[in-house]
């Protein structure tokens, strides 16, 4: 099946595959090709897709995707292929969500608590999103 998957600022693949799994905001979701149509929302999370017995890993932050029996496609708000993931960046996102998470925990404004959970979340997925890939 044909896999589309965008941003708005860029194509991240665009690839004949043969299984895929997302992030959907229900849990994750496995699509095989002949799948039943369905929309899909999307959450931050991993996906994978495999060609062959290869696999592909990516991080996508929320979203829809398009499932259809013979082409899916993926339209992220944000996402990167897991080369793309610049490690370094998401270490320092990591450890200033957790800063931050610290200074909540003192002040207790709920605000500040959800920012900076969410800055948490999208650290940790793109670092495992790496990781998954390297041990492939
Ligand atoms: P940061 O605090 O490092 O900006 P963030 O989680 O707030 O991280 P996002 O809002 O999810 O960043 O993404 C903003 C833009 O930066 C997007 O284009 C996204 O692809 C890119 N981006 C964010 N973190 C990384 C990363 N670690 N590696 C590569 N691109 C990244």
């Amino acid at each position: 099946m044909r896999l589309e998957f965008v941003t708005p600022e860029r194509l991240i693949a665009h690839e004949e595959v043969d299984e895929l799994q997302l992030p959907g905001e229900e849990g994750s979701l496995g699509v095989l090709p002949g799948h039943t149509p369905m929309l899909v929302a999307l959450k931050v999370g991993e996906m994978w897709y495999r060609k062959g017995s290869e696999k592909f890993f990516g991080y996508v932050g929320f979203g829809f995707a398009e499932i259809l029996p013979d082409r899916v496609t993926i339209l992220a708000r944000i996402a990167e292929k897991a080369d793309d993931i610049d490690l370094q960046r998401a270490e320092a996102a990591k450890r200033r969500a957790e800063e931050q998470l610290a200074e909540v925990k003192r002040s207790g404004n709920e605000a500040d608590y959800e920012r900076a959970r969410l800055a948490l979340l999208r650290a940790i997925t793109r670092l495992q999103v790496s990781q998954h890939a390297r041990r492939r």
